[in-house]
């Protein structure tokens, strides 16, 4: 086994060398982790393969600044700024809320204002992992290491919902992060890492290159995502694309 991972690792490395990139996907994922996988790729010459994005624009983020700054890495932030309003994503709002899966699921074909009902519905709580405000957001904007993405207005399952409606999130989210932060997005990350063909084709006619973040930018699938739950070890395991596949996440 550990054989087999090491010459996993190899080959990854052989083929970034060779030009390739190496997406990753952060959602809360502890600074001291991702300074780890920073030093391990910057050890064996890879750094500059990496292509980063933090999907959602949780609080942690924040902590992942100075590692960022420190190794020169830029990411990409993808924000759904109703939810940055709302302080959290619905699903995991739910999942803290004790909402079982198996209900919330069924919530992917609601509207954004449904969806809230339910929510609001369901009482209240103490949230154990929020986004940064529309403040923090706006300051981010201004770290020269940081873009600001579109993530669509409530963090939707595209292809759950009407067309059209997905269009205008997008649209209303393009106009409102061009006011908060003076510059328009020029990516799109599908929530849930799910879009559709027919989808891809408004979004190129709108001037955005819409992006599967679970899956990679401009490559093949990939098992790239680091999860905040589980050990350094597995993360790089998992980013280098040399570990089981992850179930559904944010
Ligand atoms: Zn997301």
């Amino acid at each position: 086994m550990v054989y087999a991972l090491t010459g996993a690792r190899r080959r990854v490395v052989r083929r970034l060398k060779a030009g390739g990139r190496l997406p990753v996907v952060v959602h809360a994922l502890p600074a001291w982790q991702l300074e780890r996988i920073l030093a391990w790729l910057k050890t064996h010459g890879v750094l500059d393969s990496l292509w980063l994005t933090f999907d959602d624009a949780w609080t942690t983020l924040k902590d992942s600044l100075p590692v960022l700054e420190k190794y020169n890495v830029s990411a990409k932030v993808f924000v759904a700024p109703g939810q940055t309003l709302r302080g959290n994503i619905w699903t995991e709002e739910a999942r803290q809320l004790g909402i079982p899966a198996k209900v919330w699921r069924g919530w992917y074909a609601l509207s954004e204002a449904e969806r809230n009902g339910k929510l609001d519905q369901a009482g209240s709580h103490v949230p154990k992992r929020t986004l940064l405000t529309k403040e923090e957001v706006i300051d981010l904007s201004k770290h020269p290491l940081i873009s600001i993405e579109n993530h669509t207005w409530s963090h939707l399952s595209a292809p759950h919902r009407p067309v059209a409606e997905v269009v205008a999130e997008v649209v209303q989210t393009q106009e409102t992060l061009a006011e908060w932060t003076g510059r328009k997005p020029e990516m799109l990350a599908w929530p849930f890492g799910r879009g559709t063909p027919e989808l891809e084709a408004n979004m190129s006619e709108l001037g955005l290159k819409a992006v599967y973040t679970r899956q990679g930018y401009e490559i093949g699938p990939c098992r790239n995502m680091a999860l905040e739950d589980v050990s350094y070890q597995e993360n790089l395991g998992r980013i280098l694309g040399a570990w089981p596949k992850v179930g559904e996440t944010i």
